[in-house]
């Protein structure tokens, strides 16, 4: 397999690291490095910032019609490349082929559709008075950072800048290290769409040096940023010394509810899919599903006897239900998991192991779906985030009782809950501590809406009108006209 050797992309130029260092990217199905991705030093942040600055003035005076005009190119380019996207995608994070295709690359162009249309819409407010009028403008903050994560690489960056472009900021982008060749892919498309250098950016390498470089810069104005909740804390601390505006979307341990009088073939179907979508590697996928009492054991057999249906397979099948897992650190974390639910004298009913697959797969990370019971909520399984799939199934025995073992961890980011009364529906979405809640659907989103996570969830709120006031400040202006 050939390597590429992937690049920096500022001030409109694709270019090396000054440290000339890279590190190996894997592909997760194979095992084999496909890439290699520059450690970007604080050398390479401070050229970032510095093209972000120049092209600052020159953007942000843009009429939000011409700015958007810029992001509707590169959604049609993103557009028009969809199949190799989608196939870099899953190249690099080992997930489904057909999922890459269904989900992550039109969302990438729908984010910027979105945020195109949403900035021209996007308004502010004046307070007349008979003597005076107020009215707040809504300024861009200047250089912004986005830092992403493996899971939904250009789904998640796009995300990000979209709306930091649309209100006329420009943005330093830093993707993961473990999956960083479709940002490199749009570095070109930038090119394509001859977005004016500068404007946005993109700064690859590892957490640590290149993202911590972005976070501690000084000229750098917020940061937003989705990852784990302990790298969402360190970056809070290091953003407070130069007081930057942040956004956190972090980690989550979701449950589902499964109320004895839901749809129940439309609620097992979702619920399977809501646990093991993307290998379970989504923010929101529902790891605990809380069942009444009443249905239980029916349920817990036709969830394990579903999950034992799912294809681990190669990401290139179109057969394939979950592909590898991001890697064979992360798998290992899987096994360790495992175990715990064994040691905590959980009962696994399927799963709990890695999969050895043949052929071009035969190296790759590759873990069977899980499925454990007999475990409480307070259990160390029921209260980490995994990010895989394995799940738990819990009985509960009435509403009270659902909703306090459905708060009981210290994540708060959503939760689908399934029941045709749909007054309990309300009742329990409201007492749900939960940033996003589902009654009877998972995962439908609409991109005009707050997303983002309650408790150890984040901070912050991405979406719509959300995403448009955290990247610009708000400048109040009073004239006065009477005696
Ligand atoms: P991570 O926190 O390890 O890394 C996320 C990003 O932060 C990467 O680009 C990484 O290089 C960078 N980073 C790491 N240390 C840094 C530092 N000190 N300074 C600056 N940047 C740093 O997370 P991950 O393993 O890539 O992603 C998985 C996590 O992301 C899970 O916890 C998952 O729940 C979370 N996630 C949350 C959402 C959401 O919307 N809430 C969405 C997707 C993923």
């Amino acid at each position: 397999m050939s390597v590429v050797r992937l690049t920096n992309y500022i001030a409109g130029i694709a270019q090396a690291p000054a440290s000339l260092e890279y590190l190996n990217v894997i592909q997760p199905a194979t095992g084999e490095v496909h890439a290699e991705v520059p450690v970007s030093s604080s050398q390479d942040v401070e050229a970032a910032v510095q093209s972000g600055r120049e092209a600052f003035p020159g953007w942000s005076r843009l009429p939000a019609a011409e700015r958007a005009g810029y992001l509707l190119r590169l959604a049609d380019l993103i557009e028009r490349d969809v199949d190799s996207l989608a196939r870099a995608e899953s190249d690099d994070t080992g997930k489904p082929l057909s999922l890459a295709r269904s989900l992550d690359i039109p969302r990438a162009s729908a984010n910027l559709r979105y945020f195109a249309a949403a900035a021209q819409a996007f308004h502010s407010e004046s307070h007349p008075t008979p003597s005076a009028i107020q009215y707040t403008l809504r300024k861009p903050l200047g250089v912004v950072a986005s830092i992403s994560p493996w899971n939904l690489p250009l789904y998640l960056l796009t995300w990000k800048f979209a709306p930091a472009l649309a209100v006329g900021n420009t943005v330093i982008a830093k993707p993961s290290e473990l999956t960083p060749v479709t940002a490199t892919r749009l570095s070109a498309l930038c090119q394509e769409a001859k977005l004016p250098p500068g404007v946005l950016n993109i700064v690859h390498g590892p957490g640590a040096v290149s993202g911590q470089a972005l976070v501690d810069h000084p000229a750098v104005a917020a940061i937003s940023f989705t990852g784990g909740t302990v790298t969402g804390k360190a970056i809070a601390v290091s953003a407070a010394s130069t007081l930057k505006k942040f956004s956190l979307e972090l980690g989550g341990k979701n449950p589902t509810l499964i109320f004895a009088d839901c749809d129940y073939e439309v609620a097992l179907t979702t619920s399977v899919r809501a646990a093991f979508a993307n290998q379970g590697e989504i923010c929101l996928c529902g790891s605990r599903i809380y069942v009444e009492q009443s249905i239980y054991e029916r349920f817990l057999q036709d969830f394990v006897e579903r999950t034992s249906r799912l294809i681990v397979g190669d990401p290139l099948d179109p057969e394939t239900d979950l592909g590898a897992v991001i890697s064979e650190p992360h798998l290992q974390k899987l096994e360790r998991f495992a175990q715990v639910a064994r040691d905590e004298g959980g009962t696994i009913h399927c799963g709990g192991r890695r999969l050895a697959l043949s052929g071009r797969c035969a190296k790759g990370s590759f873990f069977a779906p899980t499925v454990v019971s007999g475990l409480g909520t307070t259990c160390h399984f029921n209260q980490a985030e995994i990010f895989g799939p394995l799940v738990s199934i819990l009985p509960f025995a009435s509403d009270a009782d659902v909703v306090e073992q459905a708060n009981g961890t210290p994540y708060g980011l959503s939760a689908s809950l399934w029941t045709r009364n749909l007054a309990r529906g309300h009742r329990i979405a409201d007492a749900l501590e939960a940033g996003v809640v589902w009654v009877n659907c998972w995962m439908v989103r609409d991109l005009r809406t707050p997303f983002g996570g309650m408790k150890q969830s984040g901070m912050g709120r991405e979406g719509g009108q959300e995403s448009l006031r955290f990247f610009t400040e708000p400048k109040n202006v009073c004239v006065h006209f009477g005696e």
